[in-house]
């Protein structure tokens, strides 16, 4: 049995994309929501906001996005998400990212706020490595004990 720490998890991850398409089929938009644990006013406020994309194509990866609407004064009115359909690991991180960017503006919406893209896509980045930290403790390694065992 190979123990697959969380640096290593890391590492293949940033290294090799692929893999990020061969693990976590099992990965549903709840364990999402449970992972971000925002509250459910939030997500009641998405409904009718997200476009999911069924698509792996790199393509497709252009379209996806968390989308300010400001009204006629610059005050942040509304905002519209794409994400890719959750199929694995790769897609379920831009999820994460596009859910994070989307709860920061709807912390925001009725102000006139400037979005700082640096801090925000950090905060995105940030919040996709813990989701994986997360996945790699709970499922990576039953994956990679599954792929070295024959
Ligand atoms: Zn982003």
């Amino acid at each position: 049995m190979i123990f697959m720490d969380i640096d290593t998890f890391v590492k293949l991850r940033a290294f090799d994309d692929a893999i990020m398409d061969q693990i976590g089929d099992d990965i549903t938009l709840d364990d999402i929501q449970t992972f971000l644990s925002y509250d459910t006013s939030f997500w009641n406020y998405l409904k009718g906001k997200v476009s999911r994309v069924d698509s792996n194509q790199n393509d497709a990866k252009y379209f996806y996005g968390t989308y300010p609407s400001y009204d006629s004064n610059g005050v942040l009115s509304g905002l519209y998400v794409i994400v890719p359909i959750i199929k694995n690991l790769g897609t379920a991180l831009i999820n994460v990212h596009e859910y994070r960017h989307a709860y920061d503006l709807y912390n925001h919406l009725g102000q006139k706020y400037v979005i700082n893209q640096l801090d925000s896509e950090a905060l995105a980045k940030e919040t996709e490595e813990a989701f994986s930290l997360k996945y790699a403790l709970s499922k990576g390694s039953k994956w990679l004990d599954e792929q070295t065992s024959d």
